[in-house]
């Protein structure tokens, strides 16, 4: 079937659902506002005519072939041996019951992302200055961008759809929110503290705000700003590590239990904490870790022991902020229970356009020699930011975004030469400054200069004035990993023909990392931060379980007869 203006593809996404203030009558209703195209329910499922895809009720399964190749350099020459692994994908095609628990749920991206789903779930619209607004999901790579199935065999033109269609995936709206916040603000004061929503629609959604009630949290205040502990008045009682870990794990399960939930989801929204020491004997194999929590060590943060206690309760747990609350004991305990991992911090503004950006000088095959970040915020982010230790925090997960690019190109960075006892390969200089500006709110100012070597010794300067809405920008992150987490825990596979039973995969969702500023991966392997490579392992993921090879931009059908 070809997209056109009756197929629900099509149906009119404008100016992101505002209505000039023309076209308004005041009379008109939430009910009447027409439902934007990110929040549309389509429910046409993608079938594959292919023997070696099968649908039935339950699942989706596929067969298919993994192409890669083995390269050897020699003296002489370098060897490239094409492989074949062959897979078998099965996913299950009920979507689960799903819940989502944010960990720092009264602060903004917490508040911004419930007001979000309560005013897409009831079709709440708002006054604006420019007009009345509908509700949507833009921003969300799930809800928002369309991707390539293949090609419209009567047009031979491109047929293109939201990639919240490819599989069955839960819809944000019917997500069971709830979660846990040191301060113990309702979520409609919570929401008005923190500034990001037009009145008009927190007026209209706060009723339904005030239902939430952030559960009780842990403050371990060394690992948070002390400008922070004016919030800190909602705290479990409890004072030991263990006793914290049982109590979030009751948590978990309560909430699953009260909502007849098949999966819930926690996520780590709360401040950046200061990084944690690897220990030697303390967080670097699973037992040490669970023996220092038992201890009630010091080197274990609070997000770290709601990390674990989701990975004891089999709930995928995923940081959203750049600390190391995967200390690699927790990976490990991670791996041993098969539950599941992703992080850390999201990608929202300046650091997704530099995973295009350096992508694309270097690509280009000019020599970024330096890239110099600045930003201001006035958001409680940016004031918790302003203390040191979280500021290196983030300054760690900021800064690495440009390595694997780098890296990838020796013609123009220059390879350590081991002989010489130098220790890391050529790179460009790179700094990240943050600075706390109260006045601008959440709206959060980023310049970025990009200085590189151009064609015999020239040189090219590249000025970005990104202006965020930083809230705005990071909610439909959240929603994208909580909906992508939830599908992989219904995605299992095996190898073929060695192994006969499907299992789960891998704890580390990699698959996570284009809403991700440092994305996790399975330890020794290479960590992918351009956006444009992320983004294609997502769309060819989704294509495998669908039984679709990746066809890639090969586009034959262009350039042949
Ligand atoms: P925020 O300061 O508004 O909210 C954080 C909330 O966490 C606060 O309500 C605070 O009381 C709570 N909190 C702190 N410690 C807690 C604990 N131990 N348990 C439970 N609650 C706790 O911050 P935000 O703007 O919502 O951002 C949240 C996190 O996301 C920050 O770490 C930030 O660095 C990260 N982040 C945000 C963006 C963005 O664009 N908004 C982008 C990338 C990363």
């Amino acid at each position: 079937m070809a997209p056109h203006a009756t197929t629900p593809y099509t149906n009119g996404a404008t100016n992101g659902g505002r209505v000039p203030v023309d076209d308004v009558s005041f009379n008109r209703t939430s009910a009447a506002a027409p439902v934007h195209p990110t929040a549309a329910r389509r429910n046409i499922p993608v079938v594959v005519n292919s023997p070696t895809s099968q649908f039935t009720d339950e699942y989706i399964t596929s067969k298919f072939e993994y192409r890669g190749a083995d390269v050897v350099a020699t003296e002489n020459s370098i060897e490239v041996t094409p492989t074949v692994n062959n897979f078998e994908f099965r996913t299950q095609r009920k979507v689960q019951k799903t819940g989502l628990l944010m960990v720092g749920i009264g602060g903004n991206n917490g508040t911004t992302l419930t007001a979000t789903i309560f005013a897409n779930r009831h079709n709440i619209t708002w006054r604006t200055k420019e007009g009345l607004q509908t509700p949507n999901y833009i921003g969300s790579v799930l809800r928002a961008s369309t991707m390539r199935l293949g090609v419209d065999p009567k047009t031979g033109r491109d047929f293109n759809i939201p990639v919240s269609d490819v599989l069955p995936m839960v819809h944000p709206n019917d997500l069971v929110i709830g979660g846990w916040d040191i301060s113990s603000l309702p979520l409609d004061k919570a929401m008005y503290r923190a500034q990001v929503l037009d009145w008009d629609l927190q007026r209209q959604v706060a009723p339904y705000m005030a239902t939430i009630k952030p559960l009780p949290s842990i403050y371990y205040p060394d690992y948070i700003a002390a400008n922070q502990s004016e919030r800190a008045d909602n705290l479990i009682p409890a004072s030991l590590k263990k006793d914290h870990v049982e109590h979030i794990r009751r948590d978990i399960r309560k909430f699953k239990e009260e909502n007849g939930l098949d999966r819930v989801i926690v996520f780590w929204t709360a401040n950046t904490e200061r990084y944690s020491d690897i220990v030697e004997g303390v967080n670097d194999t699973a037992e040490n870790l669970l023996r220092a929590i038992e201890n009630n060590h010091s080197e274990v943060s609070p997000s770290t022991i709601f990390a674990v206690a989701s990975i004891l309760e089999d709930a995928p747990f995923i940081n959203g902020a750049p600390q190391n609350t995967f200390v690699p004991g927790c990976i490990k305990l991670a791996e041993q229970h098969r539950a599941f991992i992703g992080g850390d911090d999201l990608k929202s503004g300046q650091t997704k356009v530099k995973s295009v950006l350096a992508e694309f000088l270097v690509n280009a095959g000019i020599k970024p020699l330096s890239i110099s970040s600045y930003n201001h915020l006035g958001n409680n982010d940016g004031r918790n930011l302003s203390s040191q230790a979280q500021f290196k925090s983030k300054e760690i997960s900021k800064s690495s975004v440009v390595d694997d690019m780098v890296d990838a190109n020796h013609l123009l960075f220059k390879r350590a030469d081991k002989s010489l006892g130098e220790r890391k390969n050529e790179h460009p200089d790179h700094i990240v400054v943050i600075k706390y500006v109260p006045a601008v709110g959440d709206s959060k100012r980023a310049i970025d200069e990009y200085y590189s070597e151009i064609m015999m010794g020239g040189r090219n300067t590249l000025n970005i004035f990104n202006e965020c809405e930083d809230s705005l920008l990071a909610t439909p992150l959240i929603l994208d990993l909580t909906v992508l987490a939830e599908l992989l825990t219904r995605v299992q596979y095996r190898r073929v023909p060695e192994g006969t039973e499907f299992q789960s995969l891998y704890s580390v969702l990699s698959l996570l990392s284009y809403m991700l500023k440092a994305p996790l991966v399975k330890p020794g392997t290479d960590v992918v931060n351009s956006l444009g490579r992320q983004r294609l392992a997502l769309e060819n993921f989704l294509k495998a379980c669908l039984g679709l090879q990746h066809e890639g931009d090969l586009l034959l059908n262009t350039r042949t007869w």
